[in-house]
């Protein structure tokens, strides 16, 4: 399971991904790209900001309804002959699809894109327990071969360019002729997956949206893969997290539009899945068993945070993570996290706890870009802030997972200090003169911060004396 880790760690990942530069070029060009589309997809602001209150009303909605809609869900779903199953962590969904997978007798899986088992660590307790799993989606594959986890939610092999790409295929897949053409590394990855959807014992796929008043499972893709996976297998077992439940099918539309918008910058996706239920007695094709495995891991205790509880309104559609110049510099591995960018800073810290994931709120400038662009308008540089604030100096009632244990002693007394020096007028001046007096002895080194800029010295003369003569300062 990833695991950001401290802000040691953090730093490392960063420092070595900042090396890189034909990774940060790809990154550099593909994020370019991706927030054009984005931006002519969404030319009009205030429209923007019209459709965005509306998906957010929806999801605030059905959020604030969850334990009811959740219920409702299952009673539709199984009514449609969709079997539910709850986990409460990573390791209690991946003991359920396994035991799913025994009972059919399944030991091959065709995996269409689904970010909550990469949360679970899915593909490794499948492979430990001799299940050959083939992730279909086209990034999604390119990143297994290269033995890699995905570096966005949306594009997970954003991080390559087509030549890193052709020599993965050409080394995975050695009795094909050898390109660097996109079309033909695409006709390559179709020609080899397809022969894998006919062979599968099982397809497992995550979900976009939970319909409950009528039991759908929401699919949105553009590559045929999702509808492949949930159909052509005899088993198809989905698995998404409990937030992601919505009340009625006519609140589907808005959410959509603002996800594939904000996502791909595409007004709809290739192609929208809806699934109802397993093959019927009258019908040719389909999987005969259907399977939803509703994740909990941490989402419950999320929910019940008032302060927090609005993370759980994204519809993952990475465009905070397109936007965010942290991560267009570093790129996704370096967040060492299953979710990257500013969700990642804000969803991570909470999911793991902020010994384990809080260093990923470092990881953010606070620009405010995420939050400007989040198609459900999550407040996210606030919420990253409150994160940091948690982490140092808690709400006496917070139910986050190691809520004050990164506060730093050192750090702590040097603010106290600041603070009773700032706070009084006097001692603020006394400061400011004994600094510029002893402007000479100001280091010119600051550790990382003079890395890449000069150490800032104290005037020659402060500010105050000829404020103070003019009779502008006191
Ligand atoms: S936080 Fe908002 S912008 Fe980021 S992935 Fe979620 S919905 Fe999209």
């Amino acid at each position: 399971m990833n695991v950001p880790g401290s802000m040691t760690t953090l730093r490392a990942r960063v420092r070595e991904a900042l090396g890189k530069a034909p990774v940060r070029r790809n990154f550099r060009a593909a994020m370019d790209g991706i927030r054009a589309k984005r931006a002519a997809a969404l030319p009009d602001a205030t429209d923007f900001a019209q459709r965005r209150a509306r998906a957010a009303a929806i999801r605030a909605r059905a959020l604030a309804r969850l334990p009811e809609l959740l219920e409702r869900l299952e009673q539709r779903l199984e009514a449609n002959g969709i079997q539910v199953h709850w986990a409460e962590d990573a390791t209690q969904a991946n003991a359920i699809v396994l035991d799913l997978l025994h009972r059919a007798g399944a030991r091959s899986v065709i995996k269409g894109k689904s970010m909550v088992s990469e949360e679970t660590g899915l593909n490794d307790a499948l492979g430990e327990a001799g299940v050959a799993v083939v992730e279909s989606d086209l990034g999604e594959y390119i990143v297994q071969l290269a033995g890699e986890p995905p570096s966005h939610i949306v594009a997970p092999a954003i991080h390559k360019n087509r030549h890193e790409v052709a020599a993965l295929f050409q080394a995975h897949h050695p009795q094909r002729e050898a390109t660097e053409d996109i079309e033909g590394l695409t006709a390559e990855a179709r020609q080899v997956l397809r022969r894998r959807f006919a062979q599968a014992d099982a397809g497992i796929s995550g979900v976009n949206f939970l319909v409950a008043e009528t039991g759908t499972l929401v699919l949105v893709e553009n590559e045929g893969n999702g509808r492949l996976s949930t159909s052509a297998p005899p088993l198809h077992i989905a698995i998404t997290g409990i937030e992601k439940v919505i009340e009625r099918l006519d609140e589907l539309p808005p959410l959509l539009d603002l996800l594939t918008r904000s996502a791909t910058g595409q007004p709809i996706t290739t192609y929208v899945n809806f699934i109802s239920g397993p093959r019927r007695a009258d019908e040719l094709d389909g999987p005969r068993e259907v399977h939803l495995v509703l994740l909990d891991n941490g989402r419950a205790r999320i929910h019940a945070d008032p302060l927090f509880a609005d993370t759980l309104r994204c519809i993952r559609c990475g465009s905070c993570i397109n936007h965010c110049p942290v991560y267009v510099q570093v790129g996704g591995h370096a967040y060492g996290s299953v979710y990257p960018g500013p969700i990642g800073a804000l969803l991570e810290p909470q999911r793991l706890g902020l010994e384990a994931g809080g260093s990923l709120t470092s990881a953010c400038t606070l620009c405010g870009a995420c939050g400007d662009v989040c198609p459900v308008a999550i407040p996210l540089p606030g919420l990253i802030n409150q994160l940091r604030a948690e982490g140092v100096e808690p709400r006496p009632d917070s139910p986050l997972p190691d809520a004050g244990r990164l506060r730093h002693r050192g750090e702590a007394l040097l603010w106290r200090l600041w603070a009773t020096i700032y706070a009084h007028p006097h001692r603020y001046r006394w400061l400011a003169r004994l600094l510029t007096a002893l402007r000479r002895l100001a280091p010119r080194r600051l550790g990382a911060w003079t890395r890449w800029r000069e150490a800032p010295r104290p005037a020659a003369r402060d500010l105050h004396r000829p404020g103070a003569r003019s009779g502008v300062l006191r």
